[in-house]
């Protein structure tokens, strides 16, 4: 059996639609995922209104309601049938997160478990067919494929097969 890595933060979980409700939330502001992808100066504007917002990732609470990625839930439960599945998250930036990760995937991907969750650092070590993940840093070193899921803070990032949703996955991979 094959096996996938995958990750949590904007791949099953939609964290920055959070984020953006956050500081559409703190600024009256009402920034979306399509206005930051087409304009590069509001997206240097919600950057700069983000960064005195971002210690709140590491306050207690913030991972546990974070919305689920369209079709994760149900592109997954497939897979799960076809690969040996991991969640790999890198959850060990944000200690408060730990818990919260895990109990949002018991409500939302219970059959995964414990055994096949791993809340690391970096990913590298760890061995897979493939690896899907939204950020460069962990598609670089690793020795498997690498499937880079969009997203508006990667969409400069030519080197790697990019997935643009879940549904994208399914046609790849099932
Ligand atoms: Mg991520």
């Amino acid at each position: 059996m094959q096996r996938i890595l995958i990750d949590m933060d904007d791949v099953m979980a939609d964290t920055s639609q959070k984020i953006l409700n956050m500081v559409n939330d703190t600024y009256n502001s009402h920034y979306t995922k399509e206005i930051l992808i087409a304009d590069a100066q509001i997206r240097e504007e919600y950057q700069e209104k983000y960064q005195p917002q971002r210690h709140r990732l590491w306050e207690k609470g913030f991972f546990r309601d974070i919305p689920l990625m369209p079709d994760a839930q149900e592109v997954v439960a497939k897979l799960y049938e076809k690969y040996e599945i991991f969640v790999v998250s890198a959850a060990t930036e944000f200690p408060n997160s730990l818990a919260e990760k895990f109990e949002w995937l018991e409500d939302y991907f219970p059959y995964i478990g414990w055994t096949h969750t791993v809340f690391c650092g970096h990913k590298w070590m760890i061995r897979a067919d493939y690896i899907i993940d939204d950020h460069e840093k962990n598609l670089i070193n690793f020795q498997g494929k690498g499937l880079l899921f969009d997203a508006v803070h990667n969409k400069h990032i030519t080197d790697f097969q990019r997935v643009n949703s879940w549904k994208d996955i399914e046609s790849l991979l099932l």
